[in-house]
């Protein structure tokens, strides 16, 4: 019943779209139709299948310019809809794409699309379009004065954001490896949130961690604490973040550089014993 709803929804309103755009948006002469083309539009209760109108170029439109206009494709460009898009990104953010096809599959009347390889390129789709948004890298994120940072409201309370590094082997070049930068930033208040990236690799790393904590409600009176392995990379990638910035090295870090100098320590001592 749902699909039945979805699919007479999405019939009306790109019929009503096409209707309101027959004409020609810079005279308002009605159009001629050179017939339509058909077109699938993928939403979380199936495939609705549309007549796209196709309409030839009005008189008063510089001849060079394309010949038709179809108009519902400004409509619906990508061909799926937006809220199916948010379900395949999150879950296949969550679980592997094959996983995350067959709980589509399993929760919702999908016809066609809810494979491996479809979500995985509606999952990459939406993930280029997030990085398209993503502002500039920069430097330094820290704007203003003391003064003007001090006007500010009363911070919720204290952001921890904990970072660390990992080698990981290239599949294809087994010889070599990249560094991996994951974290967690977690707010007094609110949900944590996680980062990752590739060392070197990534363009806006700074930026990346930024955009993380602004959107957990950061402002420049509110402290944050990093808490690294004290690692160049790590540490680079937190400082000029935000002002009341806090750089902590964590308690596992100072214990696995504990336990390396003890071992070291009880090799000395073993090897002067046996001398
Ligand atoms: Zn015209």
């Amino acid at each position: 019943m749902l699909a039945a709803v979805q699919a007479r929804t999405v019939l009306v309103q790109a019929a009503t779209w096409s209707q309101r755009r027959r004409c020609c948006p810079a005279c308002g002469e009605r159009r001629r139709s050179k017939g339509s083309y058909p077109l699938v539009f993928r939403t979380l209760y199936g495939d609705v299948e549309l007549d796209s109108p196709r309409l030839h170029r009005c008189l008063c439109q510089a001849a060079d310019g394309p010949a038709t206009a179809s108009p519902l494709r400004d409509l619906i460009c990508s061909h799926v809809a937006p809220e199916r898009l948010y379900l395949e990104a999150r879950w296949s953010s969550l679980v592997p794409y094959a996983a995350a096809a067959g709980l589509l599959a399993d929760v919702l009347p999908i016809a066609s699309g809810a494979n491996r390889t479809t979500v995985r390129e509606h999952a990459l789709r939406v993930a280029e379009r997030a990085e398209a948004e993503l502002g500039d890298e920069r430097p330094c994120f820290i704007d203003g004065c003391p003064a003007e940072w001090e006007a500010l409201p009363i911070p919720e309370g204290r952001i921890v954001a904990a970072l660390d590094g990992g080698y990981v082997r290239n599949w294809d070049d087994r010889k070599s490896n990249f560094e991996l930068i994951v974290g967690r930033s977690v707010p007094e208040d609110r949900a944590p949130r996680y980062l990752g990236l590739v060392h070197g690799y990534d363009q806006k790393p700074k930026r990346r961690l930024f955009e993380v904590l602004k959107s957990q409600g950061l402002q420049a009176n509110q402290d944050v604490t990093f808490l690294t392995d004290g690692g160049e990379e790590v540490r680079s990638l937190t400082e000029l973040v935000t002002p009341e910035a806090e750089h902590v090295l964590d308690w596992f870090h100072i214990t696995m550089r504990l336990t390396v100098l003890s071992l070291a320590l009880a090799i000395r001592r073993h090897c002067r014993a046996h001398r």
